[in-house]
């Protein structure tokens, strides 16, 4: 194998090869864009090292190889004393990946060639001021030196001259400092900083290596499901100053705004400095505009470069630029990342500009970025005062009062206070308040801690990790880092989209998208807001390609409605259970305690109101299917609490009041406790053991589709029966409902082509599908209660005991109830699809848990073939985007 190209020889389709990195820079070379000559080690040779602990027996010729073509082309050789050839090594895998090693520049300087260098340059302080930096990189990035020795060093330096930026020192002080970075190395790691340049060169790659296996690197790449054994490539670059004086500089810069998508001029330059500094923000930098006066042709130069790279990767790209002596450098470019509503807007420009096509414009958005397109903002035009930062863990805009405890959280927010729960962390004993809160804030933890994940789950807006807040729970109080003190009670604003924190509130408005979305705003208006152009194209390029139908998962009237806005093209799931709370408990409490006679005429009760809401809803969704499912949860559910009836019961008979019918309720209570209520008597089990239930509930829709049809509507309801194991099971509820319907079409005189289908949510119902589809005219997989049941899980409770172990072992990315596990549950779901049609090719298949609004489970349903997914109304426009995205 080939181990090492030169630039001239590679591409960017070469990524699994040469990394992002390297791959990139060959392409401009090949662009004819003035790259500095190098060439790059392939993550292959990186592989051979990773497996056998050496570098491939061939690599260290093909380096000398192109080393030599490298000083050839240059005219100078790699470190020579008069005038040396400098080189930086690059790191640059496929992925860029936190926890990776840097890059070291300057590689060839010695104590030998720093005069040369100065002598070549005429610069005898940008001599010793790239030496110093050699070795403060090298030192801390191969030879693992705390990074911090340096930096105080140099801290000290500028102190003991009494200045304030580094180029403010000069090549006497940089000398003195060179000698002491000398000193550190030596003590720290016991040698002296090498000075032979190729051995610094090797050094330096191998490290590049090793650092594919830094435990920080590790952990990202078990999250982000990037398989371990790709390697890191290597890049080898001649050098570029940018620290030569005035007439030199580096920079960075966009080719249009990363946050609105606008053309323009956007970066950031900075004169006299090498790379890093930028960054670093060791001194200010000015916009990238102000390059126009500083060196003009330097500037149109790289304004026409720009605008090369733009048409040829057709799309954002960010760059990384070096100015020696009025000469431009290209070190670097890339696909840049953008803000979510740029990622719109870019891809509609894009499409105007003719450089991509529709359906590329569908992949270069997402679900993810709709999804926080549509959360309330922060007003920005408002006055705030923020008053510290952490990490964004979880969107939204919250305002509430701060409470430090989770006690006070719930106690507060019962008393109808909007709460902010504030903990240095939060633990398995906060999930109580953080239900309760409005939001949540902590000082420790990144995006994997307990409350970040769980937060996520709940679709709570979370910053965690907001370090420069102090947090006190014991004397409950926040200190911000100058010293401003929150107590509890005192109003603070979280925005869990930037992970900004506020003083007092800040006022929220909708998102745009979303009064879009409602119909408040429409994207014809002349006036109307560019995110809501690009948007409103985006989702009718989505909708034209995709296969899959998007349902929504609503329960009332309400919500069918807004589904309907939304897109919702039907309901997947009706819950049928909210129809027996409230006024309507004590009905159920009466047919859980009655004798037959009894029940019947609980039942009697029941039917005229489920039927009125049932009305309601084909109402609202007339023209489109409406799965309604039948009753699912355990019974003790409607009924009271344990202990509360417990202490009623005692006291009641301590006053020798009447209380028969509270013993009865807490016999039955009892009767009915259950130690796993979730794989109890629930489903289609109540069903099958109380008598009439199923057969009320068939009645209340086939009477109210019947009503709807003789009232000129087009009522298209599907019966679903919950958690069926077996199709006996559905046989027997089947041929009940059958009676039903046929002695309700006869009455009122219509044909309602009912049609009568199951949930597959237990692994033998997806492992003996085939049967079940002779008994089912449709399937829709319940993925909840079918990742808990494959995995063993209760939702409930694992979610806050272990996932935050598991994320952090990397054993899950993501939880597998926020995305479908494909390869346990989904496997289920493939199968039993094939299955289901193989039995009834017209059988019509869905999906109804919360993977169907996920938007990389929508790709895989759309994959396995499934006719429709159904989420909740506000994930509707989510779930057509990313089916979009799937079909495209
Ligand atoms: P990162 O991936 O962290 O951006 P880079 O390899 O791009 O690392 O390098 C870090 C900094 O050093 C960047 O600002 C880059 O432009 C600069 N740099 C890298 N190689 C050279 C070079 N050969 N000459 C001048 N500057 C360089
Ligand atoms: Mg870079
Ligand atoms: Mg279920």
């Amino acid at each position: 194998a080939k181990f090492v190209y030169d630039f001239t020889e590679g591409n960017r389709d070469l990524k699994d090869l040469l990394g992002g990195k390297g791959a990139n820079l060959a392409e401009m070379t090949n662009l004819g864009l003035p790259v500095p000559p190098g060439f790059t080690i392939t993550t292959e040779a990186c592989k051979v090292y990773l497996e056998s602990g050496t570098e491939p027996a061939a690599l260290r010729a093909e380096v000398s190889q192109h080393l030599d073509a490298l000083e050839q082309k240059m005219g100078k050789k790699l470190g020579q004393a008069d005038d040396p050839l400098l080189v930086s090594v690059r790191s640059g895998a496929k992925f860029s990946m936190p926890g990776m090693m840097d890059t070291v520049l300057n590689i060839g300087l010695s104590d030998a060639s720093v005069s040369g260098l100065a002598a070549q340059a005429g610069d005898e302080r940008f001599a010793w001021d790239s030496y110093r930096r050699l070795i403060q990189m090298f030192g801390k990035t191969v030879l693992g030196v705390d990074g911090e020795l340096f930096e105080e060093a140099l801290e000290e330096a500028k102190r003991a001259k009494g200045v304030r930026v580094d180029v403010e020192l000069d090549a006497a002080d940089l000398q003195n400092l060179v000698a002491h970075f000398k000193d550190v190395v030596a003590k720290e790691t016991g040698r002296d900083f090498p000075q032979d340049p190729r051995e610094q060169m090797d050094l330096a790659i191998r490290a590049v290596f090793d650092s594919w296996n830094t435990d920080r690197a590790k952990l990202y790449r078990r999250q982000e499901r990037i398989p371990g054994d790709l390697g890191t490539a290597v890049n080898v670059c001649s050098m570029v100053f940018g620290n030569l004086g005035p007439d030199s500089g580096t920079g960075v810069a966009f080719t249009r705004d990363p946050a609105s998508g606008q053309q323009g001029v956007y970066g950031d330059y900075l004169q006299n400095a090498q790379g890093e500094d930028v960054v670093a923000g060791i001194r200010n930098t000015v916009p990238l505009a102000d390059l126009e006066n500083i060196d003009k042709a330097s500037y149109d130069q790289l304004m026409q470069i720009m605008e090369t790279l733009e048409t040829h990767y057709k799309d954002l790209c960010d760059i990384e630029f070096t100015i020696e002596r009025g000469k431009l450098w290209m070190l670097q470019t890339r696909v840049g990342k953008r803000t979510a509503g740029a990622a719109f807007r870019i891809a509609t420009q894009l499409v105007d500009q003719g450089l991509i096509d529709e359906a590329e414009a569908l992949q270069r958005v997402n679900g993810a970025q709709l999804a926080q397109l549509m959360f309330p903002r922060f007003d920005l035009g408002a006055k705030s005062e923020m008053i510290g930062r952490g990490i964004a863990a979880s969107p939204g805009a919250a305002v509430g009062k701060a409470v430090f405890d989770s006690y006070t959280a719930v106690k507060w927010s019962r008393s109808g206070e909007k709460v902010i729960l504030i903990r240095r962390e939060t633990n398995p004993d906060d999930l109580n308040g953080m239900i309760a809160a409005e939001g949540i804030l902590t000082s420790r933890g990144g995006k994997t801690s307990h409350a970040a994940v769980v937060a996520r789950g709940m679709g709570k807006t979370c910053v965690c990790g907001a370090e420069e807040l102090e947090v006190d729970t014991k004397s409950r109080r926040m200190t911000t880092q100058d010293g401003t003190v929150i107590e509890e009670g005192d109003v603070v604003s979280i925005d869990g989209s930037t992970g900004k924190v506020y003083a007092g509130e800040v006022p929220v408005v909708p998102s745009p998208v979303v009064e879009y979305f409602e119909g408040r705003m429409h994207a014809g208006a002349d006036d109307a807001d560019e995110l809501v152009k690009a948007v409103h194209r985006i989702m009718a390029y989505a909708d034209r390609v995709r296969r899959l139908r998007v349902r929504a998962n609503a329960d009332n009237a309400e919500d069918a409605a807004r589904a309907r806005r939304f897109g919702a093209q039907g309901i997947g799931l009706c819950r049928t259970e909210h129809m027996f709370l409230g006024e309507r408990r004590e009905m159920v409490e009466r047919l859980i305690l009655a004798d037959t006679d009894a029940d019947k005429a609980a039942l009697e009760e029941l039917l005229p109101l489920q039927k009125a809401d049932f009305i309601e809803l084909f109402e609202s969704m007339d023209g489109l299917p409406v799965t309604v499912r039948l009753l699912d949860p355990p019974l003790h559910e409607f009924l009271p609490d344990i202990t509360d009836l417990s202490v009623r019961v005692a006291l009641a008979e301590a006053r020798h009041e009447k209380h028969e019918n509270d013993l009865r309720l807490l016999q039955a209570v009892h009767k009915l406790h259950e130690q796993n209520p979730m794989l109890g008597l629930r489903g289609v089990r109540l069903g099958l053991v109380i008598p009439g239930l199923f057969a009320m509930q068939v009645r209340a829709i086939a009477e109210a589709a019947a009503e709807r049809k003789n009232a000129k509507g087009d009522p298209r309801a599907e019966i679903m029966i919950p958690l069926v194991g077996t199709v006996q099971e559905l046989e027997i509820v089947r041929e009940e409902a059958e009676q039903v319907i046929a002695e309700v079409e006869k009455t009122h005189g219509v044909e309602l082509k009912l049609t009568l289908g199951t949930m597959i949510e237990l692994p033998r119902a997806a492992l003996t599908a085939g049967q079940i589809a002779e008994s089912a005219d449709f399937f829709s997989f319940g993925t909840n209660d079918l990742t808990q049941t494959v995995w063993g899980f209760s939702r409930d409770d694992v979610e806050a005991s272990f996932f935050t172990a598991y994320l952090e072992k990397g054993i899950f990315g993501v939880s597998p109830f926020e995305t479908i596990d494909k390869d346990g549950v989904g496997s289920l779901v493939r199968n039993a699809a094939a299955a289901g049609r193989a039995t009834r090719p017209d059988l019509k298949l869905g999906v109804c848990g919360e993977h169907g609004g996920d938007p990389e489970s929508v790709h895989f349903f759309h994959e396995v073939g499934l006719d429709y997914v159904s989420c909740s109304p506000f994930r509707i426009p989510v779930a057509r985007l990313e089916a979009g995205r799937a079909a495209a």
